[in-house]
């Protein structure tokens, strides 16, 4: 992006062009066609040729350029000068920052130890390693991330032990499902790598059965065949039972269990509970 922001580089003079990128304002990752001229970007779309989204793109895609561009963008680090949010900010160069930051964080080690200091980061796989590292070398352990250790890794490494791979659902192309069940997550509002509300909402035109597990009645949930309304933190109840049902009643599919499950007799008590 540089290339495009920066007036001396070589990029200029090579007249209008576009390339094949990808938006990561979310996970989703929609395919998109950056369109550039000699020194800027002029706009962003969303790729029809892109097998996902199709062309489409939800507004934050549609609005990712202001990242590069909106005057008000941060690009510096700034110090507050007024009451917290009264808005007044100076700025200050990269080093005072630096060194205020290396204070404050020995003040409160001489003070109350190390652990008295907590790391905190958000969503963003490239620098998760870098901030647990940082907490590691000023002498913390409390350092808290938003879901690798529940959401990302699990689902990565059970995928792959089971699947081979990280799969996606696309929910369109070729096949469309006859019946969607939505656990647990929204992917209307909120979807994780490749999951789009785009491709959801094409597959429900085509009005398949749904099934919504979810405390919250959400757009999806006041749609849904069966809306699940269970209270928060029962899911695994709920998942028990139906294995409890499937079980009892001969429906899983046997070839499967003999060939791969270990512990099948003892989880088939287990579950009789639920
Ligand atoms: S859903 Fe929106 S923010 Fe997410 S990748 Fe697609 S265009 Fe970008």
């Amino acid at each position: 992006m540089n290339k495009f922001v920066n007036s001396n580089d070589d990029v200029a003079d090579q007249g209008p062009r576009s390339y094949k990128s990808a938006c990561r304002m979310c996970h989703g990752g929609c395919g998109v066609l950056i369109h550039v001229d000699d020194r800027n970007i002029t706009k962003i779309e969303g790729d029809p040729s892109n097998p996902m989204n199709k062309g489409k793109l939800c507004p934050l895609g549609a609005a990712s350029l202001e990242q590069i561009y909106n005057p008000r963008r941060l690009k510096y680090p700034m110090r507050r000068v007024g009451a917290r949010g009264e808005g007044r900010w100076k700025r200050v160069s990269w080093d005072e920052a630096y060194d205020e930051m290396v204070n404050k964080i020995r003040q409160a080690t001489e003070k109350d130890g190390a652990e008295s200091i907590w790391v905190g980061t958000g969503t963003g796989r490239h620098h998760f390693p870098f901030v647990s590292r940082f907490a590691n070398a000023i002498g913390t352990p409390n350092w808290c991330e938003p879901g690798t250790a529940q959401c990302f890794r699990p689902r990565v490494h059970g995928s792959i032990i089971t699947m081979g791979q990280l799969p996606i659902c696309t929910y369109t192309n070729e096949i469309y499902p006859e019946l969607i069940m939505f656990w647990g997550h929204n992917p209307i509002y909120s979807g994780p790598d490749g999951e789009l509300g785009f491709g959801v909402k094409e597959a429900l035109a085509r009005k398949p059965a749904t099934i919504v597990v979810d405390p919250r009645e959400t757009w999806l949930a006041k749609r849904a065949d069966i809306w699940l309304q269970l209270r928060p933190g029962t899911d695994d109840a709920l998942a028990l039972a139906m294995l409890n049902v499937i079980i009892g009643e001969e429906l899983e599919d046997k070839e499967f269990v003999e060939k791969w499950c270990h512990g099948f007799e003892d989880l088939a008590e287990r579950v009789k509970v639920y």
